[in-house]
């Protein structure tokens, strides 16, 4: 970073004491809070009822950092994936699914992911760094402007299924998701927010401990350790059976549901055997499961399940008391659907 101090990594208190200090009057801090958490200003010169002496004054000892859309592209189903630029030159995605009920942000919590799950094209991307809380808000603020621009309709619904592994940025994720929903910044209600994780339990503990109010997903892909540690390695390190015990902890602490999200992989894990397993894991807690449809990668190592066979293991499911849902891909033409963000326009061959 450079030696401007990042105006929106300061608290509306802190800002405050800092006017003081510039000798500008204490509710100068409230009209560039709105500025920035709200008109969504990228910079001081468009504060256009601060006078011009106090923008430069900001200007010469803060900047607002904020990032910028630098690509665009449209699915057919109207799925727009946008790649951001940030401050530092690095880039992330976003995407946003319009769907008749709901219009949702699929957002990003690092650059790259440190884990390795092997069907997803963002794990081939190496994590190099978190994102700031202001960097996860100003994609959901951003693509909530591309959802009224283009559809007339604001955002209802945010997930953290995009890159990276939230659990892993916990403290920028919990401040991006307090402004977010915070009555000076976007409003939005927590329930309509959801953070998926890849099922680090000790993380899952402590936002049972932090009673949080937003939604959990848990990404499963298989119910068995042997299974999920080739799907997704990090089960070596956290078992199904820690796992579990953690996602308790978490309903003990909050009584919210949980979701399983399941990827239906072709003979790996869409047996009757596989669905066995995966309800009686599932029925351990009040729980819904998704099971989605895998979207092929280049170069990848499975193949999707078929229409029929996604049905007959839902009706396994349902069977055994489970309650499942069906999710279709969506924006797979763009590589912005589940597990595909992988920054494509900068990495054509990976
Ligand atoms: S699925 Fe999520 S946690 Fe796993 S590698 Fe991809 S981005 Fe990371």
């Amino acid at each position: 970073m450079t030696e401007k101090q990042n105006i929106r990594h300061l608290s509306l208190e802190e800002l405050q004491e800092q006017f003081l200090e510039l000798e500008e009057p204490r509710f100068r801090a409230a009209q560039i809070w709105q500025w920035l958490w709200q008109k969504g200003a990228p910079g001081f010169h468009e504060m256009t009822n601060l006078p011009k002496a106090f923008r430069e004054k900001l200007e010469s000892h803060y900047d607002v950092y904020r990032m910028s859309v630098s690509d665009r592209q449209l699915s057919t189903d109207k799925t727009i994936k946008c790649g951001f630029r940030l401050y530092d030159g690095e880039f992330v995605e976003g995407v946003l699914i319009p769907q008749e009920s709901r219009m949702t942000a699929c957002i990003s919590s690092q650059v790259g992911c440190s884990l390795t799950c092997s069907f997803c094209a963002t794990a081939r991307l190496p994590r190099k760094r978190n994102l700031f809380f202001d960097e996860i808000y100003d994609q959901v603020d951003m693509i909530n402007r591309m959802a009224t621009e283009s559809y007339g309709v604001h955002l209802s619904n945010i997930v953290f299924m995009g890159m990276g592994e939230p659990l892993l940025n916990y403290s920028q994720v919990m401040k991006a998701i307090e402004r977010i929903t915070a009555e000076d910044g976007l409003g939005m209600s927590p329930k309509r927010i959801t953070v998926s994780t890849a099922g680090i339990a000790k993380m899952i503990k402590k936002l049972g401990d932090d009673d949080v109010k937003f939604n959990l997903a848990v990404s499963l892909h298989a119910a068995n350790d042997e299974k999920r540690n080739k799907i997704m390695p990090i089960n070596e390190t956290n078992s199904l059976g820690a796992l579990s015990e953690a996602l308790l902890y978490f309903y003990d602490k909050t009584g919210t549901r949980v979701t399983f999200e399941y990827v239906m992989l072709q003979d790996e894990n869409d047996t009757p055997k596989d669905a066995e397993e995966l309800a009686a894991f599932a029925k351990i807690l009040p729980s819904k499961i998704n099971l989605i449809e895998y979207n092929p990668i280049e170069n990848g190592i499975y193949q999707k399940s078929s229409g029929n066979a996604m049905h007959r293991f839902k009706d396994l499911l349902e069977q055994k008391g489970c309650i499942v849902n069906i999710r279709r891909s969506r924006g797979q033409d763009i590589d912005a659907a589940c597990g595909q963000l992988a920054n494509k326009q900068l990495n054509p061959v990976i």
